[in-house]
């Protein structure tokens, strides 16, 4: 292909999949699977290989991940990234708006109230439409230019406005917006299975994945966790026509092609804001993302500039924070878990708590060094959480109650399960979600033939994401193991009827049941 050639071809390929690109991660409504995405991504990357100076820095190809970094250059914020003061009652909120009518010296304008999403803070640059910075909050003053990295968030455009968006007229010569960047929920239980998997210790919560991500130096890791932001603010603008308010300027850059916060609404006054900060509360937890509370903005500019900042805060917004689902409860003692990998696994088990409208007796606690950290002992009061829908976790210990001499927690040198001796495995083979990346290694049994490997091992076999052997419940494979009669995955395909009948509270109508969902998952292909 002669050169001139490549070029319209590089060009029509990058325009397709920028578009195609918006209409997955920003409209929801993919026109191709993702098979042809990664097809014509790969053609795109075979022409730019083929024809390296016709790259450019807007290319969709540096959404995979370009190559990795020494390290990160600090950026100075020309607009500095401020933090918010917080609130956590309506009375609070109540004067902040007496202080805005004050400040402004009358009782009418408009508010603007957002889902206030708990994740990383970020500000992008757009010069002539062209993406030329990506930067974490840093101290407000000074970040870090993660340009690379951010290139791998596919609801982040690369240039404005996105091929297939709204947008029509001049694009501004500059343009800085703020967001935050976050994993959803899903991606951050994936995230969680692969650590699993590979026998790594588990990310916190989503916010620390995010964090953690956006912190590695090679791209291509990045791309791999899958990344998502939403923009929340305008920071800097020069051209034509600048919007004049919150809302407008919202409506300006959804119709760029940002993923702007989707559930943002104008009010008229407090009763409109309580009203907001009711409704999200009650989505909450059905979101993919995670909220902490709303933010409350004075919606038009020239009010934001009359009313100025204070030190540290704007004083023409604020957060209202939802109670934080935590509750105080006594850590009765602390189980350690075998995972079908060998990973141990401490659980702490609590004195049954209410907590967010269900009652909690377990809660995790990750790993060893979680428990060092926290300095847990069985017998102490805990903070515990749960955020979302994940598993409530053990936030802190209330060192003040603490009574006498707790010994500290010693975390076993043997597996719980089978005796044998525990400890870190060598180089671990990290395959999937994380090539190359070396993480800290959880504790595990090395037993290759430990009981609680092998259950575990056919509670996932037998499991709806892998075989799906229907009527393989929980107990009858801690019978099949602890009776010796499996000793391995295939086992479970020799298993007769006579065999079965024998095991406890098997009648010969459950019997036929399970043989029949074993010789039916042989019709399934095998997990990967
Ligand atoms: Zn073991």
């Amino acid at each position: 292909m002669i050169k001139s050639e490549a070029s319209k071809k590089i060009q029509k390929l990058r325009k397709d999949l920028e578009r195609h690109n918006y209409l997955y991660y920003i409209e929801a409504k993919p026109e191709i699977s993702d098979r042809d995405y990664d097809h014509l991504m790969r053609e795109l990357l075979d022409l730019e290989q083929a024809f390296p100076d016709l790259v450019t820095p807007d290319s969709p190809s540096r959404r995979v991940g370009g190559a990795p970094l020494e390290k990160f250059r600090t950026v100075e914020h020309q607009v500095p990234m401020l933090s918010l003061d917080n609130t956590y009652s309506r009375e609070e909120l109540e004067e902040f708006a007496t202080r805005v009518q004050k400040g402004l010296g009358r009782g009418s304008f408009s508010y603007f109230v957002e889902e206030k999403i708990d994740g990383v803070s970020i500000a992008l640059v757009y010069e002539d439409g062209l993406l030329k910075l990506g930067a974490t909050r840093g101290d407000g003053r000074y970040g870090d230019d993660i340009t690379e990295n951010i290139k791998t968030l596919g609801s982040i455009p690369l240039r404005i406005p996105i091929p297939g968006s709204s947008f029509q007229g001049p694009v501004p010569e500059l343009l800085e917006v703020r967001g935050e960047a976050y994993i959803s929920k899903d991606q951050f239980a994936k995230i969680n299975q692969e650590k699993e998997k590979n026998s790594e210790e588990f990310f916190a919560n989503p916010r620390n994945a995010c964090a953690g991500s956006l912190k590695l130096l090679d791209p291509k890791l990045v791309a791999a966790r899958r990344l998502d932001a939403l923009i929340h603010g305008l920071a800097r603008y020069e051209g034509e026509n600048p919007p004049h308010s919150q809302s407008e300027a919202m409506a300006f850059l959804k119709d760029l092609g940002f993923k702007v916060i989707p559930d943002a609404k104008k009010c008229r006054d407090m009763h409109g804001v309580f009203g907001r900060v009711d409704a999200i509360e009650k989505k909450r937890a059905k979101l993919q993302y995670e909220i902490d509370g709303v933010v409350v903005k004075v919606d038009q500019f020239e009010d934001q500039k009359t009313l100025g900042m204070t030190s540290k805060s704007p004083r023409w917004m604020i957060a209202y924070k939802y109670p934080a689902e935590q509750v105080e409860t006594v850590l009765e003692d602390i189980k350690i878990q075998v995972g079908r990998t060998g990973v141990l696994t401490p659980v702490a088990i609590l004195k049954p708590v209410q907590l967010s409208g269900t009652t909690v007796s377990r809660a995790s606690l990750h790993n060893q060094n979680e428990i060092e950290r926290l300095d847990a002992r069985i017998g102490d009061h805990v903070l515990i959480e749960k955020s979302g829908e994940i598993i409530p976790q053990v936030i802190s210990v209330n060192l003040e109650k603490r009574e006498g001499n707790l010994p500290k927690f010693v975390f076993p040198q043997k597996c719980p399960d089978c005796g044998e001796a525990v400890g870190k495995r060598g180089d671990v083979v990290v395959i999937g979600l994380f090539p190359n990346v070396k993480s800290p290694v959880a504790i595990c049994c090395l037993n290759p033939l430990c009981p609680a490997q092998l259950k575990g091992a056919l509670k996932h076999f037998a499991g709806r994401e892998a075989m799906d052997i229907e009527n393989l419940g929980v107990s009858i494979i801690d019978q099949l193991v602890e009776k010796g009669m499996v000793k391995d995955l295939a086992d479970l395909y020799y298993l007769k009827i006579t065999d079965v009948e024998a095991l406890e509270r098997m009648g010969e109508k459950s019997a036929n049941n399970l043989m029949e969902g074993i010789e039916q998952s042989k019709k399934r292909p095998l997990p990967n």
